[in-house]
């Protein structure tokens, strides 16, 4: 790629680390209007549409010649807070060091917002339009808090504004090196959060005369214990079939336990990555029960994080819960969050053209699809777009999954100037792949 894209994702990723959009309160405004700023320059037209004026969203678009489908890339300028005493550079420096841009959100995700931004300003600048369709480029507010100023109020206020048929976004295209081959990890589909508390009761009495009381903290100890001892039975969908069969893990049996020991006899990094893939996962976060130290608690509570694969759940998550509490008793279970996961195609035009694009550059790599444990604005999408594809994919090329997912939310968050280079050739490519022109 020219030296002068590379510079202008350098440059532009460091102004956009330099706006504190730290979330809560967000405050993303002055960044957007950079954003748009550069956008408009280029010959995009542009919109800021927001819940409040501090926090707008940025909605860029580009027209092509004749109707076609709508491409949308996809990001957030809100990031998690830093702690600068934890970090060897400012964290709002925007700092080009080493190699690397250094500050929160230079992997999640403003290099994203910066890549997709310097790909479609540097087709537009050069007078490319598409052949048909629409390039949409949408920079959100608010992804960090749940999206309720960003992607959810979006999608509910101005859904013609951003309604598209291809979507890319973060959560995938990260790399990872097993077995002497690269794979590339394309993010079809996102769990759902099913939370839960377990609450046990007994008698309240005097803390100095325990047995005067039952002791319903007591009665969580044996639930903690098994939440300790072992996860849900693998459950597996078809993203992670498609994965583990990808690397060559999965035997015809389909036995996701011994693949993931498979997997982890080669690599042992690999396990804690995939392990969430292949299945409904419980995790106890918090503890209630007496607001005094002097008073034995008559009622106690404890909550659990409970992620369930796109394509299960209340059922699924009942019955992996049942699993691991198998003979206990005494406890009551209330839901605190329900939300299904969701997904999208593993084969698709996009898809089609990702496969292609990531064997141009590299022959022996493998692209395979992935499931995000957590959730991102895509599952705002593919809800409010049925049609909508959406994937996460952000390609890197020279810094795997290994060294850089401990940096996401974490100190020294940083990206290297060659994969945010090699990010923005890819946005380029994709937009003319699907769009033509
Ligand atoms: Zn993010």
């Amino acid at each position: 790629m020219d030296e002068r894209l590379r510079s202008e994702s350098v440059e532009l990723l460091s102004q956009l680390i330099r706006f504190n959009t730290v979330n809560p309160p967000g405050n993303e405004r002055a960044a957007q209007e950079h954003l748009a700023a550069h956008m408009t320059a280029a010959g995009f037209e542009c919109e800021l549409l927001g819940r409040t004026p501090e926090r707008p969203n940025l909605i860029a678009r580009l027209h092509g010649e004749q109707p076609g489908p709508v491409l949308c890339l996809l990001s957030h300028v809100d990031t998690v807070l830093a702690t600068p005493g934890e970090w060897s550079h400012d964290p709002w420096s925007g700092d080009v060091h080493d190699g690397f841009v250094w500050g929160r959100g230079a992997l999640d995700m403003k290099s994203q917002t910066a890549a997709e931004a310097v790909a479609a300003c540097s087709l537009a600048r050069a007078g490319w339009r598409p052949a048909r369709g629409t390039l949409l480029l949408v920079s959100l507010a608010d992804e960090e808090t749940g999206g309720g100023d960003g992607a959810r109020w979006l999608t509910a206020n101005h859904a013609e504004k951003v309604r598209c048929d291809y979507l890319v976004n973060e959560g995938g295209g990260g790399i990872i090196d097993y077995a002497g081959r690269r794979i590339y990890c394309l993010g079809c589909a996102e769990k759902g959060v099913f939370r839960f508390a377990l609450h046990t009761s007994g008698v309240a009495a005097h803390a100095s005369m325990p047995r005067l009381g039952d002791n319903a903290l007591l009665k969580l100890a044996p639930l903690l214990e098994r939440f300790a001892a072992r996860q849900p039975s693998y459950h597996l969908t078809a993203e992670p079939r498609a994965f583990l069969e990808a690397i060559g893990a999965l035997e015809p049996d389909g036995d996701a336990a011994a693949a993931l020991a498979r997997v982890g006899a080669l690599e042992p990094r690999l396990v804690p990555l995939l392990e969430p893939m292949l299945g409904v996962s419980l995790a106890p976060t918090r503890v209630f029960a007496s607001e005094k130290v002097n008073v034995i608690p008559s009622q106690a509570r404890l909550v659990v994080d409970c992620r369930v694969p796109a394509g299960l759940g209340e059922a699924e998550a009942l019955a992996a819960i049942a699993e691991v509490l198998a003979g206990e008793d005494g406890y009551r279970l209330e839901w605190t969050e329900r939300v299904m996961g969701n997904r999208s195609p593993i084969e698709s035009p996009m898809a089609d053209f990702i496969r292609g694009w990531i064997a141009r550059q590299d022959a022996e790599a493998i692209c395979a699809p992935v499931v995000l444990p957590g959730f991102t604005d895509s599952r705002t999408f593919r809800d409010a777009f049925p049609q909508c594809t959406a994937y996460g994919f952000f390609p890197h090329r020279v810094r795997t999954r290994f060294e850089t997912d401990p940096l996401i939310h974490g100190a020294d968050e940083r990206i290297d100037v060659r994969d945010l280079e090699f990010a923005t050739g890819f946005f380029r490519d994709l937009a003319v792949g699907l769009l033509g022109g």
